[in-house]
């Protein structure tokens, strides 16, 4: 399980140490010679920024090969070549943005074919769906309690999740001022319900570590009358999740639009029970006044999010999958030329359910997996590929290369793993 990783207290450190450089190399921010022209062409920008056609570069930040999937603070995932033209039109027209979330929640319900009853609202990621779920489920639809929040006079205060589950996206459910109250065993749930108790709260990926499992957790929360909440985010593929966890009874359940499904990177979904839908739109932007207008999603991710997830429903998963392996598959027979060194592969049950390779080597080559790691971040092309917590070696999945790279992947590795043996 990769979650720590992407949010680490090193991560913390290196955006702040960025923040900082920036701020120590003062540049002009606000440049006043910005005119704008009063209708902008139609086409892409051809000069000025971005004329290079990698603006990144232009920025002075080097882009990256993606060996460790679908990371946050490495731009997730890269938006399905099919949207740009989807996302653009969207772009094209005004709309009301209520009305449209409505109508996009319609398609995606009936292209899940979720059970009666339920709904889908696009947020601006899962993190948004968690907050915007609970948000609605504390207000309803009373305006006063909306505007009210995170100051929760009148309504209920306590989520209960169980004391692994809890994750860094837990904040998502503070922040709307309620209490988590950590509980272990069937036991301890029972005692902890009581008429404070707004949600039951699972968090997918942690589903091992629980002594409550995902089934079990549903069961409970229907038995104590609690409406429950899963956070499967990172949780396609298998692409079923996308209803399985509807089916089996809870009441919201958030994805990320910007992981696998390569849906746009500020895009995410919360499924669940028709009422609760509505009432977390009505904590949501475009409406003032909320919690959840800071989690602006535009039109151009609204409309994309659709075209993604049709995307994704139409895909052929098993040879996506089989793809995913040959490339490691690939990669591991030039490593394993090398004396010393082995690979070894697995798929996670669940979070990141993709074929991953771990590569180890003996005392004959003289690196650790963190000196591999580093050289590989700053060699050319750039390669981000770095030890797992719980495994050793390296830890490495190939969902998130583009084509050609598992080959440079395979190259760079190689080539220092050899100019380090003995
Ligand atoms: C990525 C992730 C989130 C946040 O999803 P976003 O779409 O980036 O907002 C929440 N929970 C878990 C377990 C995740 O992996």
């Amino acid at each position: 399980m990769r979650l720590n990783s992407k949010w680490n207290r090193r991560g913390f450190l290196a955006t702040v140490g960025a923040i900082a450089a920036s701020i120590a190399a003062p540049r002009k921010m606000f440049s006043s010679s910005a005119a704008v022209p009063s209708s902008a062409p139609p086409s892409p920008a051809v000069s000025g920024f971005g004329h290079t056609g990698n603006p990144y570069e232009e920025l002075g930040v080097t882009t990256v090969i993606n060996c460790d999937g679908t990371m946050t603070t490495l731009g997730g995932s890269l938006l399905r070549p099919e949207l740009e033209a989807v996302m653009a039109s969207a772009g094209r027209h005004f709309a009301s943005i209520p009305e449209l979330e409505v109508a996009a929640g319609r398609r995606i319900t009936e292209m899940l074919k979720l059970p009666a009853g339920y709904g889908a609202l696009v947020t601006s990621g899962a993190a948004a769906a968690i907050q915007s779920g609970l948000a609605g489920i504390l207000t309803g639809d009373n305006e006063a309690f909306i505007r009210q929040l995170p100051d929760l006079t009148g309504m209920k205060s306590e989520v209960i999740i169980q004391k692994s589950h809890r994750n860094p996206f837990d904040h998502q459910l503070r922040s709307t001022g309620i209490k988590l109250i950590e509980i272990e065993t069937p036991e301890q749930l029972r005692q902890a319900v009581n008429e404070r108790t707004a949600m039951m709260h699972f968090s997918n990926f942690a589903n091992a570590a629980g002594q409550i499992k995902v089934d079990e957790w549903v069961k409970l929360a229907k038995q104590y009358k609690v409406p429950c909440m899963n956070d499967a985010a990172a949780d396609t593929p298998p692409v079923s999740h996308l209803w399985d966890y509807a089916n089996m009874g809870y009441d919201l359940i958030t994805f990320s639009g910007g992981k696998a499904m390569r849906g746009p990177q500020c895009a995410g979904l919360l499924i669940g029970r028709q009422d609760l839908v509505a009432c977390a739109l009505l904590n949501n932007s475009p409406h003032e006044d909320t919690l959840g207008r800071s989690q602006k999603v535009g039109k151009e991710e609204i409309i994309g999010m659709v075209k993604a997830l049709e995307l994704y429903l139409n895909e052929d998963h098993d040879a996506l999958a089989k793809e995913w392996q040959d490339r490691l598959a690939e990669i591991s027979s030039e490593l394993t030329k090398i004396p010393g060194v082995s690979t070894s592969f697995f798929t996670p049950d669940i979070a990141n359910h993709v074929p991953h390779m771990s590569i180890t080597w003996d005392s004959r080559v003289s690196l650790t997996p963190e000196q591999v790691s580093k050289l590989l971040r700053t060699s050319k092309p750039a390669i981000v590929l770095s030890p797992a917590e719980d495994r050793p070696g390296l830890t490495m999945n190939s969902f998130m290369l583009q084509p050609g790279e598992n080959k440079i992947v395979a190259q760079q590795v190689a080539r220092i793993l050899r100019e380090h043996s003995a």
